[in-house]
């Protein structure tokens, strides 16, 4: 086994201190990724904080991260796809069961008999728990392991093995790109995300928000149009205009208002969680042949696809860098969205 250390949480207070635990050894087609880069996604801190129980049990001790970037250090005997010195990703899920349709099809994501999460979660074997990126080292199978560009600031990529995939797949799926109208309903982690990959796709970028003052912001990011979605007359006058909606926003929200916004034809696809279920007027549907649409990450041909079309793009997440004593601070902020936009935290010198 391999000794390493991270930074765990023992409770639903989400209180974080060293946490000295072992990974398993590099077997035949594993990698050893010395972390450089862990992301801070919302899904930490509701995990962290036991809110997503019961559908989401919380483990502890809970080592969270699934926005990770490191270094390679180590690889077996049978790996192909990466060597020593190379840079590697890791995302929301470690292993699948790799026979069921999904996995088959390259969405591993959605495999029928449940994927190994990154953390809070076990391997395959339903047995070992999986710690995840607030930590120095991670083993995983190269075939669930992504290929990540050597530029020389790392840090911005971590997050979009979370936030830029799961906004690059919908966006994907429904064609957004030249000629299409793309609203993104939120300004936080992954809305930021949207809109630099929809304005990368070529499509014509809407943010809206509930804070005007993420007006400025939203354009710097890519974004020519701003509705406040406070604003009744603004949100009536957006009546039927956006091909794709890409609603991002995790607090509790009237979908109907959103989807009159949405073209004859169009499609509004959730990618955020709010907590309480949403009630929904048929009519917001049946009125213009709508869509609602869900999506989830996505599988790693697709995550490998994104990153490349990021490094291709130019497209990094805006993060602000902190170190492993800061994460409850971190924690705090980001519940407060206080945050541009993604917080990462520097394991390197953990
Ligand atoms: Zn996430
Ligand atoms: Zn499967």
């Amino acid at each position: 086994m391999i000794q390493t250390k991270g930074y765990a949480t023992h409770d639903k207070n989400a209180k974080f201190s060293e946490f000295n635990f072992e990974r398993r050894d590099v077997g035949a087609n594993d990698i050893l990724i010395d972390i450089e880069w862990a992301g801070i996604c919302h899904s930490d801190i509701h995990q962290a904080k036991a809110e997503w129980e019961p559908m989401v049990p919380s483990l502890y001790p809970m080592v969270p991260g699934h926005e990770i970037v490191g270094r390679v250090s180590q690889v077996g005997d049978s790996v192909t796809k990466f060597k020593v010195g190379d840079f590697a990703g890791i995302g929301c899920f470690v292993d699948s069961c790799r026979e069921c349709g999904a996995c088959h099809g390259g969405v591993e994501q959605y495999c029928i008999k449940g994927s190994a999460q990154t953390y809070n979660s076990t391997e395959m074997d339903r047995t070992t728990p999986t710690y995840g990126g607030y930590s120095k080292h991670y083993v995983i199978d190269q075939n669930y392991a992504l290929k990540v560009n050597a530029v020389e600031d790392r840090s911005g990529i971590a997050p979009l093995l979370c936030a830029g995939i799961t906004t690059y797949s919908p966006l994907k799926r429904w064609g957004a790109g030249p000629g299409k109208t793309v609203a993104v309903a939120g300004l936080g982690g992954l809305g930021h995300m949207g809109v630099k990959i929809a304005a990368a796709m070529g499509a014509e970028v809407t943010v809206l928000s509930t804070s005007p003052s993420k007006e400025a912001d939203a354009r710097k990011l890519g974004a020519t149009g701003f509705i406040n979605t406070k604003d009744s007359d603004a949100v009536k006058a957006a009546t039927g205009t956006f091909d794709i909606l890409l609603d991002t926003i995790s607090a509790n929200h009237d979908y109907g208002t959103y989807l009159s916004m949405v073209t004859l034809n169009g499609v509004m696809v959730i990618v955020g969680v709010p907590t309480e279920p949403t009630p929904l007027n048929a009519f917001s549907l049946i009125g213009g042949n709508k869509i609602l649409a869900g999506s989830m990450i996505g599988g790693i041909p697709e995550t490998q696809e994104m990153l490349d079309f990021c490094a291709e793009h130019n497209v990094v997440s805006d993060v602000e860098v902190i170190s492993p004593d800061q994460i409850e601070a971190a924690y705090d902020r980001t519940i407060k969205s206080d945050v541009r936009y993604r917080f990462v935290i520097d394991m390197q010198n953990a």
